[in-house]
């Protein structure tokens, strides 16, 4: 009897751990440690960004962020299938990681000292700058130096925002949306002029909407792309930068890009330094 009642209290003891962990990491010490034991990580990625991060009609998950995130994992022990993707927008990426809701974040998500106050990165795996994405018969709006009077779209929380916020806030009405397909879908609608974000994201939209949209304007900032994860998991940062280092040495960090971003046309770069910090 006291041996059965002793197994039911362990029995409840060990239910309320699982529940009190459910969702993402729970209470492990690194992304290292969930990774090794529970063969199992779940990784915030965007959906509705082609070539980077797009959820297709069959639910599963496609892009550049994707095979990076698919990558790492491999390297820290965990194989595809033990990979839950979960989708982020912009705006929830640190919130999403302090809560544990994900495990790491592969979301076009630059490396800003601001985030750095809440979440920590390895990388940078890929370098883009922000630009426009116009209707293909826009013949005035060229660039950045093209701005005045024009209505601007781009996404809550993101740099993109930030830089046209306090960069050409006189000259332009911006209007944020959740994501960046919303705002494509203003563009096309004839409401607002153009869609800002990274070059590399404009690329994707401006290649599925071929004739119909197009990139302009040379890119106007730096955007790092790093992989976001709890801020003191020093020995996760370390193992994800590691596994980058043998993506970008052994072809496969090129192979990936050529075969998502570059199916867009976009050029493919050499891959970047890694910052260790
Ligand atoms: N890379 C920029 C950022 O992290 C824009 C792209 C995005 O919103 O994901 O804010």
């Amino acid at each position: 009897m006291f041996g059965r009642s002793l197994y039911a209290v362990f029995a409840v003891l060990a239910l309320t751990t699982t529940a009190a962990c459910g969702g993402g990491q729970g209470s492990y010490a690194s992304i290292v440690d969930k990774a090794k034991n529970d063969k199992k990580l779940v990784i915030g990625v965007k959906a509705d960004q082609p070539g980077l991060g797009l959820r297709t009609p069959d639910g599963t998950f496609t892009g550049f962020d994707v095979e990076v995130a698919t990558y790492v994992a491999k390297q820290l022990g965990v194989e595809p299938s033990g990979i839950t993707f979960k989708e982020t927008v912009t705006a929830n990426r640190e919130a999403f990681i302090e809560q544990g809701q994900v495990d790491m974040v592969v979301a076009t998500y630059s490396i800003t000292d601001a985030r750095k106050q809440k979440v920590s990165f390895a990388g940078p795996y890929f370098v883009a700058g922000q630009a426009l994405l116009v209707r293909a018969d826009e013949a005035a709006l060229t660039g950045p130096q093209a701005l005045n009077g024009k209505k601007l779209c781009s996404v809550a929380g993101s740099t993109p925002a930030q830089k046209v916020k306090t960069e050409y806030a006189k000259e332009v009405q911006l209007q944020e949306e959740r994501t960046y397909s919303a705002c494509v879908d203003r563009v096309l609608g004839g409401q607002l002029d153009a869609l800002t974000t990274d070059n590399v994201i404009l690329a994707g939209y401006a290649a599925q909407h071929a004739g119909k949209l197009k990139v302009v304007g040379e890119p106007f900032s730096t955007e790092k792309y790093g992989i976001g994860l709890k801020k003191d998991d020093t020995a996760g940062r370390n193992a994800v930068n590691d596994a980058l280092a043998k993506m970008f040495s052994d072809g496969s960090w090129q192979k990936a890009l050529e075969a998502s971003v570059g199916a867009s046309g976009f050029p493919v770069p050499a891959a970047p330094q890694l910052e260790r910090y």
